[in-house]
């Protein structure tokens, strides 16, 4: 029975809570914060109408790091779990070393004036974690996150060695809007505007975003153009299993988002860089974002299923072999079931199942020890038995020979 602060009221904190709020054996007492009160009395209302427990909100500016430690020294609670990244500066890592708070988050961190993210700047904190006796669990959404924890399923009982890994993310959802994002439409952008990069034979190999196509027929979803990008857990898993010797990910788009997204880059509507209108400085992007729908209003309307997983090539016993492990998740069933459309639903059950194995200690450092640690570092098993309990059940297939691309 533990205390939970989740700071950050989107359509990921507002899943995460509801699955809390329907395990209260873990999650004993739930607090929700965010930098509006309103958006955490929207979802407390929610999470009271569908599951009975009343959970407490509270107000905070995360980028205000005396602010955050004042209310988790208000809370108390065992762990904190971030759903309010990309920025903050940090600030709520530090909040957790200065209150010696356990941490959990579903993306990385990137600096605000650059559209790039990577680990280092939370794997440079594991020596102060370690030191102060708590622990950060960094990307526990679906990619990163369960696309890790897949890998490492696979590495345990599917393969001997892993060869290639594919991770292949497609949302087969339609919101019928002309062109809105399913998450953060800032992150969104700048993730997707970003070159493609891939790990092949030790080194990372770049090209221009969205120049490298590739069709691909999903289970329950179809044929559906797919684009090799850089992401988040490519770098953790280069890091963390470096037997693989090529690691990419693709992510599908459909070609009106493609045109709409090609059009506001040319106008310079995603720039991240301030421009001067009518005297006041403004960033084109998040001009953009306030003018775009809240992915968290898309639930209502949104049809079709999402289905990711990770594709690896590798040894066993052996013989050269191919397996798939894969997700398909409905739109319209976790919309029912938490009121949030199915990318924000396949994001936080893995946060509220990363929170579940850092507070029954069923995923911890060496010895007991704290640090900074990434998905692939832990036992895949009881993730992955969550993961079937909690909606978002998985399943495994062999093919018949390694993909052809
Ligand atoms: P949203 O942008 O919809 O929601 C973010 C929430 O955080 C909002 O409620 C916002 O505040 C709050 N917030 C933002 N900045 C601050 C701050 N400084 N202080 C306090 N609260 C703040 O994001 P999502 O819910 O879609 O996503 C949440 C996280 O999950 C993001 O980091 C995203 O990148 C990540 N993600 C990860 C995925 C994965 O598979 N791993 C997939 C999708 C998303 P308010 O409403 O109060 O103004």
């Amino acid at each position: 029975m533990s205390k939970v602060l989740v700071i950050g009221a989107g359509g990921v904190g507002s899943v995460a809570v509801h699955k809390m709020a329907m395990n209260t054996d873990i999650f004993s007492h739930i607090t929700l914060a965010s930098r509006r009160l309103v958006s955490c009395e929207k979802v407390a209302e929610s999470v009271k109408a569908r599951t009975g427990v009343t959970i407490d909100v509270a107000q905070v500016d995360a980028d205000d790091i005396d602010a955050t430690v004042a209310l988790i020294e208000q809370v108390q609670p065992r762990l904190v779990v971030n759903l309010a990244l990309p920025y903050q500066d940090l600030n709520i890592m530090e909040a957790c070393l200065r209150t010696k708070t356990d941490y959990l988050d579903t993306a990385n961190y990137e600096p605000r004036d650059t559209a790039k993210f990577e680990y280092s700047w939370q794997w440079n904190l594991h020596e102060r974690f370690k030191e102060a006796g708590v622990t950060a669990l960094l990307g526990s959404g679906f990619d990163p996150g369960v696309t890790s924890v897949f890998a490492s399923y696979i590495k345990k009982h599917l393969l001997d060695r892993i060869d290639t890994l594919d991770i292949l993310d497609c949302n087969g959802g339609d919101h019928g809007q002309h062109f809105a994002t399913n998450f953060n439409p800032e992150i969104n952008i700048r993730e997707v505007t970003a070159p493609s990069r891939h790990w092949a034979n030790g080194e990372w190999v770049e090209g221009p975003a969205l120049s490298h196509k590739q069709a691909f027929d999903f289970d329950q979803v179809g044929e559906k153009n797919m684009y090799l990008m850089y992401h988040e857990e490519l770098e953790s898993l280069a890091k963390f299993y470096p037997e693989i010797k090529r690691i990419r990910f693709w992510m599908t788009f459909g070609d009106a988002y493609l045109k709409h997204l090609e059009v506001l880059q040319n106008v310079g509507m995603t720039r991240i860089d301030p421009v001067i209108y009518n005297g006041q400085e403004i960033i084109p992007l998040q001009f953009l974002k306030a003018v775009l729908p809240e992915p968290s209003s898309l639930g209502s309307t949104t049809k079709g299923k999402t289905n990711i997983g990770d594709i690896a090539t590798g040894e066993k016993d052996g013989q050269t072999k191919t397996v798939y492990v894969y997700q398909i998740c409905d739109h319209e069933d976790a919309y029912a079931e938490t009121g949030n459309q199915a990318v924000s639903y396949t994001t936080g059950v893995p946060a509220m199942i990363g929170a579940t194995m850092l507070l029954t200690g069923a995923w911890k450092g060496a010895d007991g020890e704290g640090g900074v640690f990434n998905m692939e570092q832990f036992d895949p098993d009881p993730f992955m038995d969550m993961l079937n309990q909690h909606g978002l059940p998985w399943q495994v297939k062999e093919l018949d020979a390694p993909l052809a691309f």
